[in-house]
């Protein structure tokens, strides 16, 4: 199953629910609606995400189910993380035959598919000789692994005379990185940061896209600079044009690593492996995770070159679960499948597609992004009330700000189903004005 028509197939399965033998094991009343399961919800799971929208039971490609057996136009992906859509056979059928084989042996021991998917991610980012990867379960853990590489870059050799300690690390105004501690001090937002003070120390954010203030930050106490091609949390952001090109150097001249968070933007998401590609740079490092496993939890910290992949040595960092068979195994298969070039012409032609749209809605005063991460604004703040509407008229969408819509939907939209929420997206507007 790799070429682009086999994929398109998926959206003509037979909507008829399929029951799981998983539905024994969570029904207690017989068939639960929407609203009895957000009732126990709301009784049980801790309330850090507020109420879910909607109790989903089941997807084929760009389709899911709700509880009450509505239809949805996926257009989100589980936050750029289904990249070939939900159910994919043959990711589905790897993982199964992979976890019916060998499921977990911890990293006292390898297997196959983590050596092979280290290999598979080294060739795919072109990184130089003696490169290396570290497996993760999910984008947070990519960055602390990042975190704790740029804590080793401490400056220089103990003892040198003259030396500083590089404790400074620079983030961008704006940035995502991720919850857990580490990341979190990397993630600019105030909201989710100040009931957690203290942070860990020496993490500066600077002007998003200002070359001039980068240049001003990094000097020979900067251990590393983070940043991410395209800001997707903040609204779909790209960093202008020579930036990256502007940190390589500098971070360079500075001996600081240059880290790249390509956890929403990498894998295919952009129409090529990773946005990052064409500034023609090489990075220190990059993180890996959202659409790296096709919905399988999994990440990785790339290193790049011997320098900077023998910053972490024996015993210095671990993790029980990051790149065991199952998870391994599963990015496997859906590397095999996007980097297949009719998936990854798909992204840049209905990515297009849909950018060219929106700039014809009325009420969409931007639209910002590349291949299938796309951000546009609109001319009141009725983002939130528009994911709603979307809802209700059978689109999955998302509002990372009060008048900004986010768009990262399965990297096999087909043109067709793109077209269905151009034309249903005036009315959606409308009603969210409506309600306001
Ligand atoms: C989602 C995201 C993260 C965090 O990944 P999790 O898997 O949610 O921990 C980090 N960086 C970027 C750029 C992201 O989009």
């Amino acid at each position: 199953m790799s070429n682009l028509e086999d994929l398109d197939k998926l959206d003509h399965r037979s909507p008829v629910v399929e029951q799981s033998p998983v539905v024994e094991l969570v029904e207690t009343t017989g068939h639960s609606s929407g609203a009895d399961w957000l009732a126990r919800y709301s009784s049980s799971l801790m309330g850090v995400f507020g109420t879910p929208q909607r109790v989903l039971v089941r997807g084929a490609g760009c389709l899911v189910w709700d509880a009450d057996g509505k239809e949805y136009l996926d257009l989100l992906g589980g936050i750029a993380v289904n990249a070939l859509g939900h159910a994919h056979p043959f990711v589905t059928s790897v993982i199964a035959s992979q976890l019916a084989t060998l499921g977990h042996v911890s990293n006292f021991f390898t297997s196959p598919t983590q050596i092979a998917l280290a290999e598979k991610l080294l060739a795919l980012s072109k990184a130089p000789a003696g490169s290396k990867v570290f497996f993760t379960n999910s984008g947070t853990e990519a960055n602390e692994a990042a975190f704790k590489l740029a804590r080793r870059n401490s400056g220089s050799p103990a003892g040198e005379a003259g030396g500083k300690p590089r404790t400074r690390i620079i983030a961008l105004e704006g940035a995502f990185h991720g919850r857990t501690m580490g990341a979190l001090a990397l993630t600019a937002k105030e909201a989710y940061r100040a009931p957690f003070e203290p942070m860990p120390g020496g993490v500066e954010h600077i002007p998003f896209g200002d070359i001039d203030a980068l240049r001003n930050a990094v000097d020979d106490t900067v251990a590393a600079v983070f940043l991410e091609p395209i800001q997707g949390e903040a609204g779909v952001r790209p960093l202008p044009a020579g930036y990256l090109q502007a940190a390589r150097e500098l971070t360079s001249q500075a001996g600081a690593l240059l880290i790249l968070d390509e956890v929403q933007t990498g894998i295919g998401r952009t129409g090529k492996w990773l946005a990052s590609e064409d500034a023609g740079i090489v990075p220190d490092a990059v993180t890996l995770a959202k659409g790296l496993g096709g919905g399988f939890p999994i990440g990785a910290l790339v290193t790049f070159g011997e320098k900077t992949s023998s910053l972490l040595t024996a015993g210095q960092h671990g993790t029980t679960f990051g790149g065991n068979p199952v998870a391994t195994a599963a990015a496997l298969a859906t590397l095999h499948a996007v980097e297949n070039q009719h998936v990854l012409d798909n992204v840049r032609a209905v990515g297009e597609h849909i950018r060219a749209a929106l700039a014809a809605v009325d009420g969409v005063t931007e639209v910002r992004g590349e291949g299938l991460l796309i951000g546009f604004d609109l001319d009141a703040d009725v983002a939130p009330a528009a994911v709603a509407a979307a809802l209700d008229a059978g689109f999955i969408i998302n509002s990372p700000g009060p008048r900004t819509i986010r768009l990262a939907p399965p990297l096999i939209l087909t043109e067709d189903q793109a077209d269905r929420f151009l034309a249903a997206l005036p009315a959606i507007l409308q009603t969210a004005k409506d309600a306001q």
